[in-house]
């Protein structure tokens, strides 16, 4: 009896690999019709129509297709949805910024969670969009170590841990990992006093669950190589945040470094946003030593909440009190360095600030602004790599460890509808650094496990009425994407 019910499972299971919804009669529930389908993983560019049940794509061909639903891609280009692996802004109102940039799944991984489980709960069954977390290593250390600061450390949070604490420390980012964790996020800039063997020993961890070290390292190039031969040592894999801002005017040196760490095997990757400009906290520690500053730096800073370049005296009062702060810190030429390079990845690093609203353009225009901006007006990089580091990339990146990313970031019959279209022609940013509210243009039709939460250029009505909270239900459709848990 046993072996039977197990063959017919078997069977069963092998039935629902080829064909993962298997019925579809037509009509599908949504088609998507008549649009350019760009693939990156297939290469696939031809006028196709897809057609969609449930949450899965069923077909890709020549048209016409029925459906009970249909969304009109003529003229248009239809993309998996982009996959935002750097983002920090994680609420309702921020979920509409990114739909609206063509985002359909969003990852904080550098600062991540010092309790995976807790922000998977604060987080629901639903939003949106889709949603993931890394094991933090800075809230982590900021918990053991007594650091009450918000999100990033101002306090004990910066110094040294002891053997013990270090123990602490490892067995919150363990506790993490178990419950699914999609990576390790770290930050050693903010963390000046984790001592190399600390860190090496969360870059073990990490390697030992196949979870890969997403890092926001500090600034110059004997970090980038002391950090790659932790790694080479670990065996592990990692991701150097945001290489446009960490390596300054020392961009093209890092790029050599990691693509020689690459060519001697390591699994290393690293992204990128589209922004001269960064930002973070005023209290962190990238500002300690701020009092021996010539006076004509606190220029270069601007207070994210009224626009104003900062003085000494500004500065001074606002890191008493706290709050986000835009970092005029870098050029154009280094930036586009880091953009014609075909590594990077395309990330947002987006924050919010208490009300969920952006505090820099990055969090709602980094997509379109590389599509439109570098790709259509200044012919930076081709619009097919543009794509492959917006979807296929950051999926392949996180795949090792979470099995259901090899159905995102394509498509394919099969995988998850995950989908954005854009018109190549209007497809832009709309946010400055005065105003980074502002959504982003030309993005058509955004869909997410198969339900369509941008229309026509704008958010599906119930995602626009939605208030501070979201209601359950097929609206919205976007789920929690973690690593297989582990029961101990
Ligand atoms: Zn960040």
């Amino acid at each position: 009896m046993r072996n039977i019910a197990g063959r017919n499972l078997i069977i069963l299971l092998i039935t629902g690999a080829l064909a993962p919804t298997a019925q579809p009669q037509q009509p599908f529930d949504l088609v998507i019709a008549g649009g350019r389908v760009i693939d990156p993983e297939s290469g696939l560019d031809e006028v196709r129509d897809i057609g969609i049940s449930g949450d899965r794509i069923v077909k890709i061909g020549p048209g016409p297709f029925t459906g009970a639903d249909t969304l009109d891609a003529r003229g248009r280009i239809v993309a998996p949805g982009f996959i935002d692996i750097h983002r920090h802004a994680h609420g309702d109102i921020s979920y509409r910024y990114a739909a609206r940039d063509g985002v359909t799944s969003a990852f904080e991984l550098e600062i991540g969670a010092p309790d995976v489980d807790a922000w998977y709960r604060m987080m629901g069954p639903a939003r949106l969009i889709n949603f993931g977390v890394a094991a933090g290593h800075i809230g982590a250390r900021m918990q053991v170590l007594g650091d009450k600061s918000f999100l990033l450390p101002s306090g004990p949070g910066r110094g040294a841990a002891s053997e013990a604490q270090i123990q602490e420390i490892l067995a919150m980012i363990e506790k993490g990992l178990a419950a699914g964790a999609v990576a390790v996020g770290v930050g050693t800039a903010y963390t000046p006093g984790a001592s190399p063997q600390e860190l090496a020993a969360v870059v073990g961890l990490a390697a030992r669950h196949g979870a890969f070290v997403h890092a926001h390292l500090g600034g110059g190039l004997r970090r980038l190589a002391a950090f790659l031969r932790t790694a080479d040592q670990a065996r592990a894999a990692v991701h150097v945040a945001h290489i446009n801002s960490t390596a300054g005017g020392d961009i093209g040196e890092w790029l050599r470094a990691l693509r020689e760490a690459r060519e001697r095997g390591l699994d290393v990757t690293t992204e990128l946003y589209p922004y001269t400009a960064g930002s973070t906290l005023i209290q962190s520690a990238l500002y300690d030593g701020w009092e021996s500053w010539p006076d004509e730096r606190f220029a270069s800073l601007q207070w994210a909440a009224t626009g104003e370049r900062l003085t000494r005296a500004t500065f001074a009062r606002y890191r008493a009190q706290g709050g986000s702060v835009i970092s005029h810190a870098n050029t154009e030429a280094n930036l586009r360095v880091s953009m014609v390079d075909p590594l990077p990845i395309i990330a947002s690093d987006g924050g919010r600030d208490m009300a969920d609203q952006p505090t820099h353009p990055r969090a709602t225009g980094t997509f379109a602004r590389i599509l439109g901006r570098y790709v259509r007006d200044e012919k930076l990089l081709t619009l097919h790599d543009a794509l492959r580091r917006m979807t296929i990339e950051p999926a392949r990146r996180l795949e090792r460890r979470v099995p259901e990313m090899r159905h995102r970031g394509r498509l394919r019959e099969g995988a998850f509808a995950d989908i954005t279209v854009f018109d190549p022609a209007t497809v832009n940013d709309q946010s400055t650094y005065t105003n980074p509210a502002a959504y982003s243009t030309g993005i058509t039709h955004v869909v997410v496990n198969g339900v369509p939460i941008v229309r026509g250029g704008v958010l599906d009505e119930k995602a626009e009425l939605q208030g501070q909270q979201v209601p359950m239900g097929p609206r919205v459709p976007g789920r929690p994407i973690r690593a297989p848990r582990v029961s101990r």
